[in-house]
């Protein structure tokens, strides 16, 4: 199966993808995973990505699609796929679907996590995640056992730089200006599911399986 997840940032998808790719036993490709994982790595794609993801604003198309196309033609990636942060406006959906039908495959659904701004503000002020193994916390909502340490691995929890609440402010904008427009792209294309993302984590888990039957 062949998902994407759409939502603003802190809807939850980096949450929510681990479960569902992990119950459809297929690849998680989350996009800010893989920029996050090259700027600490040092590498030319972190050096170009880190300035714009800093902002708060959305890495080139070129710079980003190309990413996903080396990473969509990987082998594990063959038989399905979950993107979370993929595509974040309609250029990159459109350069989607064309890549998609050169593998003459296509989407089967688009889910829309649902929550409101304010959910969104108290998400992401109080997320943490940790340097060694990425894993993702909450401060009020899933607070790790020890104040800054991992109980998954031991790791350093910290807050992600883009976290902080003016730069909050301007990927919601861009989130309204340039990935919302992708809901009614996708609608139209006739696969958009939209989740209600409030409540339990399990819950929500449960409503965008159910879904994808
Ligand atoms: P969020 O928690 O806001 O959903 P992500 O981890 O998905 O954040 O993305 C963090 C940053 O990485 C974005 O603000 C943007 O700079 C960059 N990024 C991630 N995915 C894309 C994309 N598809 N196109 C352009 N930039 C992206
Ligand atoms: P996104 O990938 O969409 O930016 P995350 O999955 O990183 O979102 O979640 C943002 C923050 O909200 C994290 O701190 C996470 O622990 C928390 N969170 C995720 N799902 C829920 C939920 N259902 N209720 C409360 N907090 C949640
Ligand atoms: P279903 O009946 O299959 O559950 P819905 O009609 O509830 O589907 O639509 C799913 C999601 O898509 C909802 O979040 C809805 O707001 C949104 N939606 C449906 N049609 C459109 C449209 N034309 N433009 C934008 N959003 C739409």
């Amino acid at each position: 199966m062949r998902v994407v997840l759409v939502g603003p940032p802190g809807a939850g998808k980096g949450t929510q993808a681990q479960f569902i790719a992990s119950n459809l036993s297929i690849p998680k490709i989350s996009t800010g995973d893989i920029f996050r994982a090259n700027v600490s790595g040092g590498t030319e794609l972190g050096k170009l990505a880190k300035e714009y993801m800093d902002r708060g604003d959305l890495v080139p198309d070129e710079v980003t699609v190309a990413m996903v196309r080396d990473r969509l033609g990987e082998a594990d990636a063959q038989e399905g796929f979950l993107l979370d942060g993929f595509p974040r406006n309609v250029p990159q959906a459109q350069i989607l679907n064309k890549m998609l039908a050169e593998f003459g495959t296509s989407l089967d659904v688009v889910l829309e996590l649902v929550v409101d701004d304010e959910e969104v503000v108290r998400r992401l002020a109080g997320r943490r995640t940790c340097r060694s193994c990425g894993k993702v916390w909450h401060v009020v909502f899933d607070p790790a056992s020890k104040e800054g340490v991992c109980d998954a691995c031991g790791g350093e929890l910290f807050q992600r730089d883009d976290d902080r609440e003016d730069t909050i402010r301007h990927r919601l904008e861009v989130y309204q200006e340039q990935t919302s427009p992708l809901i009614s792209f996708y609608a139209d294309e006739g696969i958009l599911q939209g989740v209600d993302a409030t409540g339990p984590v399990e819950e929500i888990t449960q409503r965008a399986m159910a879904e994808l039957r």
